[in-house]
């Protein structure tokens, strides 16, 4: 897993939320490049929000599908993008 550029709330609740972290392409498309999946619970939604924006990331909250467990503060950073360290 490699490192986010922004911080993840601390907080294990049951995560009501995924968002999809974009980076931008060589281009400059701000949805250029899909960097992570961020998962939290409401409570803390806006902040995560807020954290990958001022990491001049771009989020899209996607709805989390009633079979996936994950807690607030997980995360996946895909291999294949800017984060992932596979390019
Ligand atoms: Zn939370």
């Amino acid at each position: 897993m490699g490192n986010l550029p922004f911080a993840l709330p601390d907080c294990d609740q049951p995560a009501t939320v995924r968002l999809e972290v974009y980076g931008r392409d060589a281009a400059g498309d701000p949805f250029g490049s899909l960097d992570a999946a961020v998962y939290c619970c409401e409570q803390h939604a806006i902040e995560t929000v807020t954290a990958v924006w001022i990491a001049d990331l771009t989020a899209h909250k996607v709805e989390l599908a009633p079979d996936i467990v994950r807690a607030c503060g997980d995360s996946y950073v895909f291999p294949t993008g800017n984060l992932g360290g596979q390019r």
